[in-house]
């Protein structure tokens, strides 16, 4: 692809996220649904369903609903810190549309943060779960920001103040971040300043730990995928995250560039071998379920967020058939 079509596609998916992104201030947003169309699904459109529904199986029934039907989501309740893997723990908050998860790999240098929540949630969510979990908000060296919505960058600018740490996202989401208007929830949403731009498949290492970004652009002009090893109870398995898998609501040509990141995505996900899948609004993946079986965990018994290799495979060709679902919707 031509740097000149790069740059247009780029300024396409910055123009849709920032049209959805004045919506959401406006308070019209009450789920992902909005622009669906009223008028009845096409025999195309029904038939694209009944790929993504043959794909899903029982094991990601959810995740067809949510992104092919787009129900209105309500925020769920805060579930509670949690230890996922050796090296892996979440701090959910209210893990709705409206406000993602942070993650935290331990490694032998510090920790890796997965986003950094909304500015709001700094004190009342993040530091108590940290504290929960036994962690020190000065440990943490690297923060990884998913994608330039304030919900997953608003409290990173709070954490370089007061903790250091250095931030790493993608350098046309942090362009992006730059133009986002307010959150819906009206904070200003101010962007961290940024250590390092990350490149599509360059590791981020930190001690024993190396995180792979995958660019994926569709949800943000830069949002980011990323694949990285854990292990339970010595064993290793490899977590992926889709970090911008809510749909962005634009035309089918840029839902184009959303399937064709999928598909890069995918390729990544095979060859690094993921069988772990976890999101950062794990609204479409059976998560509080998950956190509910992890908490009853016997010795000896599976870790529910290990789904096998064939079936990440699947959770992301579910996306991606659910991606064109929406694309045909439009076109119909
Ligand atoms: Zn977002």
């Amino acid at each position: 692809m031509s740097n000149g079509l790069r740059r247009l596609i780029c300024c396409l998916i910055t123009f849709v996220a920032l049209a959805c992104a004045a919506v959401r201030a406006q308070g019209q947003r009450a789920g992902q649904g909005q622009a669906q169309a009223a008028k009845p699904d096409s025999p195309q459109v029904l038939a694209d369903i009944e790929k993504a529904k043959a794909l899903a199986g029982t094991t990601w029934a959810l995740e067809e609903h949510v992104i092919c039907d787009l129900p209105s989501i309500s925020p769920a309740v805060d579930p509670g810190p949690q230890k996922l893997f050796d090296n892996l723990y979440a701090i959910p908050g209210a893990y709705s549309a409206g406000s993602g998860v942070i993650y935290l790999i331990t490694t032998t240098a510090g920790i890796i943060q997965i986003d950094s929540g909304l500015q709001k949630d700094v004190e009342t969510v993040y530091l108590p779960g940290m504290k929960k979990l036994g962690f020190d908000p000065a440990n943490v060296k690297i923060v990884i920001i998913t994608h330039g919505h304030a919900d997953h960058f608003g409290g990173a600018p709070y954490l370089q103040q007061h903790y250091s740490p250095h931030v790493y996202m993608s350098a046309s989401d942090w362009d992006f971040m730059q133009l986002a208007p307010p959150p819906a929830q009206g904070q200003p949403a101010i962007p961290p300043k940024v250590d390092m731009f990350v490149s599509d498949g360059q590791p981020i290492v930190l001690g024993d730990e190396k995180v792979t970004p995958v660019l994926i652009p569709g949800h943000t002009p830069g949002s980011l995928g990323l694949i990285f090893p854990v292990k339970d109870g010595g064993k290793s398995h490899t977590v992926g995250i889709v970090g911008g898998g809510m749909l962005p609501q634009g035309s089918p040509d840029q839902m184009r560039v959303f399937l064709h990141s999928l598909d890069h995505f995918e390729e990544w996900t095979k060859k690094m071998k993921v069988d772990v899948e976890l999101q950062n609004h794990p609204i479409m993946d059976g998560f509080a379920g998950k956190l509910t079986a992890l908490r009853a965990r016997k010795s000896g018994d599976p870790n529910p967020f290990v789904v096998g290799q064939e079936n990440y495979s699947r959770f992301v060709e579910v996306m991606h058939q659910c991606v064109q679902v929406y694309i045909d919707r439009r076109l119909q």
